[in-house]
């Protein structure tokens, strides 16, 4: 259920239906909208009486919610959700380009690689310090060190910086050096990651499961929200398929309907859709063309000594030559 407030309604008359709806062991979220405030009702044990709050003053209506999930959906918070990064806004109709390594190998490789995306266009750059690797045998990230240079790289090229937080234990490290964190394919239903980044205060970028559904992914989304953080963006990256002529299929469906379903902003990784770098400039044309409100690429000065994810990696100029494209097609499509 939400409660939808009257436009101009006070902080005593909000306060009550909090206190209402607490005083019957649930939970009340004020959802802070356009004009009004709404507040949406979590923990019931079945169905909420609506008559309890009609009574109440400044009160407009009790809107039973139909979805299983509520905090991300559309239902309860009409408007798009834009997140503040430093000096980034995402979400609100420009085009964010996220762009990096995949890891980050060394102080120079990610000062070159950032250096380059920056004057392409990038707004934020990415490169993992703890990665997560189907086998244990390969590289596995710098750690701390890799974070440190991201800090590094925040300060130099005044671009926030997005990498993967892979379990709670480290999580408290990488919140600390981190603008956004990133929650990997393989962790989209780590309940305990989710909710933990749900209590940070960093914004979080949630990547679709790769076998997950979009309720599946919305829920993930959830989680992380019911825990009080509304900063999450959602970020296709490729299902996985029978197909091998890529290394995922990058299900290019789901923008429409999660932008339908979810308030949420839409991030397009083509390049862990794809898998090899000749694929990733016209995937992400399709993405802007489908309404994806950012990019997240991977970019490398020298792909072929790339430490992971090299095949799928674009040169510098190659990006360019994407962020010119992308630019061209938000144009088109948002005219
Ligand atoms: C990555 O962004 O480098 C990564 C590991 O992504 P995913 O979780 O989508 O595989
Ligand atoms: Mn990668």
């Amino acid at each position: 259920m939400l409660i939808v407030m009257e436009k101009g309604a006070t902080a005593e008359q909000i306060a009550k239906v909090v206190q209402v709806i607490e005083s019957k062991g649930m939970t009340a979220r004020p959802i802070p909208g356009g004009d009004r405030v709404s507040i949406g009702i979590l923990n019931n044990k079945g169905p909420v009486d609506h008559a309890i709050f009609m009574g109440l003053s400044g009160v407009k209506e009790a809107i039973p919610v139909t979805r299983p999930y509520k905090l991300v959906s559309r239902e309860v918070k009409p408007e798009d959700t834009l997140i503040r990064v430093g000096p980034v806004t995402i979400g609100n109709g420009h085009l964010t380009l996220m762009a990096g390594p995949c890891a980050v190998e060394s102080e120079r490789q990610a000062m070159t690689i950032a250096e380059k995306v920056k004057l392409a266009g990038a707004h934020i750059f990415r490169g993992g310090a703890f990665k997560p690797r189907t086998s244990p045998y390969t590289f596995q990230g710098l750690g701390e060190e890799g974070l440190k240079i991201l800090a590094k790289v925040r300060e130099v090229f005044e671009m926030p910086v997005v990498t993967e937080v892979m379990d709670t234990d480290t999580f408290d490290l990488v919140e600390h050096y981190a603008d956004i964190l990133q929650i990997g394919t393989r962790n989209m239903q780590n309940y305990s990651l989710l909710k933990r980044a749900g209590q940070s205060s960093r914004p979080v970028l949630l990547k679709r499961g790769m076998s997950a559904t979009l309720d599946e992914w919305l829920m993930a989304a959830e989680y992380i929200m019911s825990e009080g953080n509304p900063n999450v963006m959602l970020c296709e990256r490729g299902i996985r398929t029978f197909v091998r002529h890529s290394r995922n299929t990058l299900d290019l469906s789901a923008v429409p309907v999660i932008l339908r379903e979810s308030h949420l902003p839409v991030i397009v990784d083509p390049s862990h859709a794809a898998g090899y770098r000749d694929q990733v400039i016209p995937l992400s044309r399709a993405s802007v063309a489908v309404g994806a409100h950012g990019l997240m690429v991977e970019v490398h000065h020298a792909p072929e000594e790339a430490l992971s994810d090299g095949a799928q990696s674009l040169l510098p100029k190659q990006f360019e030559e994407l962020c010119r494209w992308a630019d061209a097609v938000h144009v088109l499509v948002n005219r």
